[in-house]
């Protein structure tokens, strides 16, 4: 498996795909063109020994079409470890579509082109919604293939991951707490959630029944005033999130909001969000948390929940199952924290070692068969 800082650490001279997919040891990239509805989509696929690659189908206006590729690379890598920690048999891929208007919506062509490409995988890659996608897009894109999650539940398929995804990192947050104060009770606990999202505000739900203080910072001031109609919580100003004293810091809107700009201002005692990759250098800033004394709960570990979601979807869907299967993150986090504490490692480092290590034995079972 690759070292887990090949990713995040900056790539000096020229691109070179290959060697990128070397380092990171993606199994393929393929790209998909249609010139007459305008997609443009490459799908990575990282590893597929726990089974089909699944992620979701981003869309966003890249700069270039080199920063998009790292982003697939990057997102369908942090899949397969989201899927192996989790215990669950899914590989991991995404699939990056590259448009000027991402939030704009596309015609019906264009979903359907975009379904022809998946099914051409013949499910090697199966896709879900993520950032600028929906349950109803997905709902064109099955027009075209079945390989394809998170359908509408009048559908037959699961819906929204998002209640599910926040259930997941609220459990990692009370699990990161135990370890850090002794007790994993929320209350009374200054809890600032960045993102108040479909994510975000299903996390909020959760630390109101705990009576958490709760913080919230949005860049869209509509969804913190939608949010505080049903729950007391403070706004914080989007540019002050990383000088606000706080207990607990829940980013759920971006990746890498842990660099050294953040980490040497911010005062808390847990980082537990769902934000996707939020160490901007795993190693380097993994490290600076163990520093500051900051327990750092994964965030491909405790924001599982909507993979797991996925998955039952496809194994055959019970919202007691899907439960039960969210509900192992709170041991699993004590269990990686334990291990980066023992080991001298950081809690990153200590949960990718748990998945790369099932992979690695899958794959040693599976060449016996
Ligand atoms: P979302 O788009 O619904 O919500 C993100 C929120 O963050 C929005 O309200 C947006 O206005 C806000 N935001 C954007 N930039 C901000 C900034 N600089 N400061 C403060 N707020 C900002 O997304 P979501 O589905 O809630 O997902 C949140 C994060 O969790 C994303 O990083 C996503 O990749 C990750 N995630 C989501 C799921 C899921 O099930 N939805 C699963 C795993 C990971």
């Amino acid at each position: 498996m690759a070292q887990a800082d090949t990713l995040t650490k900056p790539q000096t001279g020229e691109f070179s795909l290959f060697e990128r997919l070397e380092q990171l040891e993606h199994e393929n990239v393929f790209f998909g063109y249609d010139k007459d509805t305008g997609l443009k989509a490459i799908i990575g696929i990282h590893n597929t020994v726990l089974g089909p690659a699944l992620g979701g189908t981003r869309v966003w206006n890249y700069t270039s079409e080199k920063a998009a590729l790292t982003d697939v690379l990057r997102l369908s890598r942090g899949m397969s470890y989201k899927s192996s920690i989790s215990g669950i048999n899914l590989g991991g891929g995404k699939a990056v579509i590259i448009n000027d208007n991402p939030y704009e919506p596309k015609t019906e062509a264009f979903w359907r082109s975009y379904g022809k490409f998946v099914e051409s995988l013949n499910g090697k890659y199966i896709t879900a919604e993520d950032v600028g996608t929906s349950t109803t897009i997905m709902e064109t894109v099955n027009l075209e293939t079945d390989h394809v999650v998170g359908l509408p539940e009048y559908m037959g398929g699961s819906g929204d991951p998002s209640p599910f995804t926040a259930y997941g990192t609220y459990l990692g947050m009370k699990a990161a707490c135990k370890k850090a104060y002794g007790t994993d009770s929320l209350e009374g606990k200054k809890v600032l959630i960045q993102g108040v999202g479909h994510v975000g505000v299903y996390l909020a739900e959760h630390l109101k029944e705990e009576n958490a203080v709760i913080l919230v910072s949005d860049i869209n001031e509509d969804r913190i005033a939608a949010l505080a109609k049903d729950i007391k919580v403070t706004a914080v100003d989007v540019n002050k999130v990383y000088d606000e004293p706080m207990d607990i810091y829940a980013p759920c809107a971006l990746g890498a909001t842990l660099n050294n700009d953040t980490l040497s201002r911010l005062q808390c005692q847990v980082v537990a969000g769902a934000a996707n990759n939020q160490l901007a250098n795993e190693e380097e800033h993994g490290k600076m948390c163990i520093d500051k004394n900051i327990i750092y709960a994964p965030d491909f570990l405790i924001n599982a929940g909507g993979v797991i979601n996925c998955y039952f979807e496809i194994e055959g869907y019970h919202e007691d199952r899907v439960k039960a299967g969210v509900e192992k993150i709170y041991d699993r986090t004590i269990e990686v924290i334990e291990t980066a504490e023992k080991e001298n490692i950081t809690t990153n480092s200590a949960a990718l070692a748990l998945a790369e290590r099932r992979i690695e034995q899958i794959a040693k079972l599976n060449a016996k068969l």
